[in-house]
């Protein structure tokens, strides 16, 4: 045996009490260590290569030879330890080979109804953002089209998703009628499901209105930033005029009638606004939300909305006040509605292994206004290239070119990242808003999200080990975006 040593990208250590266990980054599995396998990872934690007198002096008389050699062949096969010239030259291959890209199992198709909206939220990314009556609005052809796009795509899937997005979507309200009178009439005589989802700002929001999309099972999120103060900061009419009276009626107008499916909010955190608690408190504890996720501005085209470095520490120290909060609460049986937590918790339950860091370009699509095709909601009206038009078809060649860029961690920064099976890279968007390529990772504040996923991985391990049950009854399969 040549000497061996360490592949430290691929596990992490966390301790419950008097217990050990291993989370295998490649797998997001997690392991418990037994008296042996802890004393050999300690063994090779302390020093940098490992040979097999020093296995020997170490192990011999305590354990049998036959143990020591099946603990240390697992480790090999886990690729927590590997040979160290390898490791050295970095040629373990802890990476998964990237493969050509050749299917686009598209289940979402997101449609960019309008790019107008009656709100000029300050921060807003936007880049064709106008009023509604200004805004180009989609046309019902173009919205079948991109329909049967998807199913042209991905003919023998059970589920899709229609998302509506704007803009403000439901400022095109005719168009999102037609086109769920539409898909329902289509999936059904496929016998496959369809569900619609939209995010809105609640404003067009009427009891009337609200009862058609409870009878047609819409996902909503609403957007909402806080209690008045923080949400009027940025959130405001094209007049300048704050609108948390406004949303705060209709959100709970809403939340007191909708039932077919829970409701969530999703929070945009902009520089000033960092108290993630005090949000979260009014939004979930006071109005109601079933769930609420937080969005921290880090690279939007306007750079005066940006959290600056202290801002994103102190984000992330609330969101582990909140998530130690979802702990105690997961403990008990309950889930306690924290977006980003439960979000996390999914996907190192799941171990979804994420070769990239969400479905756009691959499960999912955007549409504009115009037919053209995009990563995900975010880009539409951007710069970036579209990857065709839904009345020629996808640019299959852009697109996986685009995706085969992604998938290959070479020389990239997250190649031995220890949460790179999380993370993969970070948002395209936020690759594209920042460096002006999307095929970038986003590297501006790995060591906060090296440290929350490590946070997860503790609190998860916990969750394991003390009330399992809470995953089959609380973690539902992972969403596209
Ligand atoms: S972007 Fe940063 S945190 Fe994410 S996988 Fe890459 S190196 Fe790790
Ligand atoms: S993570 Fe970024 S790229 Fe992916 S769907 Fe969301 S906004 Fe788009």
């Amino acid at each position: 045996m040549g000497s061996l040593t360490l592949v430290k990208p691929n596990l992490h250590l966390v301790d419950v009490e008097a217990r050990r266990m291993l989370f295998h980054v490649p797998t997001s599995g997690l392991f418990e260590l037994d008296d042996l396998s802890r004393e050999m990872i300690e063994l090779f934690s302390g020093q940098k290569e490992v040979s097999a007198p020093q296995l020997r002096e170490r192990f011999d008389g305590r354990f049998s030879a036959a143990d020591v050699v099946d603990t240390l062949e697992e480790f090999k096969t886990l690729k927590i330890v590997a040979d160290a010239d390898l490791v050295a030259a970095n040629k373990a291959q802890i990476n998964i080979e990237p493969q050509p890209v050749t299917q686009f199992p598209l289940t979402t198709i997101v449609l960019n109804t309008n790019t107008g909206c009656n709100l000029s939220c300050t921060y807003c990314y936007k880049e064709d953002l106008t009023t509604p009556s200004k805004g180009d609005k989609m046309s019902y052809e173009t919205a079948v089209q991109s329909v049967e796009m998807m199913l042209k795509e991905s003919p023998d899937q059970r589920q899709y998703n229609v998302v509506f997005f704007g803009g403000e979507p439901l400022s095109n309200l005719p168009l999102i009628r037609n086109v769920v009178a539409y898909c329902e009439e289509r999936f059904a005589s496929l016998e496959a499901d369809v569900s619609f989802t939209m995010t809105t700002n609640a404003t067009l929001l009427n009891e009337k209105l609200v009862d058609w999309l409870n009878e047609h099972r819409f996902g909503l999120t609403i957007s909402m930033d806080g209690p008045k103060a923080m949400h009027d900061k940025n959130r405001i009419t094209v007049g300048g005029q704050g609108t948390y009276e406004v949303v705060k009626k209709k959100a709970q107008m809403l939340l007191s009638r909708y039932n077919a499916r829970p409701v969530g909010c999703r929070v945009t955190l902009t520089r000033g606004i960092t108290d993630v608690e005090a949000v979260f408190d009014h939004l979930y504890g006071e109005l109601g939300f079933t769930e609420v996720g937080f969005g921290p501005v880090t690279s939007g085209d306007i750079s005066s909305f940006n959290l600056t470095g202290d801002e994103m520490v102190e984000v992330f120290e609330g969101m582990k006040r909140l998530g130690r909060k979802y702990l105690a609460a997961a403990l008990d049986g309950k889930n306690m509605g924290f977006g980003n937590m439960h979000m996390l918790m999914t996907d190192i339950h799941e171990g979804n292994k994420k070769q990239l860091p969400c479905g756009a370009g691959v499960g999912l699509l955007a549409v504009d206004t115009k037919g053209g095709i995009n990563l995900c909601h975010r880009f539409t009206g951007s710069d970036q290239a579209l990857f065709g038009d839904v009345s020629e078809g996808l640019d299959k060649p852009a697109l996986a070119e685009f995706v085969e860029t992604r998938l290959d961690r070479t020389e990239t920064g997250c190649e031995t990242c220890r949460i790179r099976n999380i993370c993969s890279g970070g948002c395209y968007h936020e690759s594209y808003a920042k460096y002006g390529d999307a095929t970038v990772p986003s590297y501006h504040y790995c060591d906060l999200l090296r440290d929350w996923v490590d946070f997860g991985v503790e609190a998860y391990t916990r969750i394991m080990l003390e009330n399992p049950g809470f995953f089959e009854a609380h973690v539902s399969p992972r969403r596209s975006a």
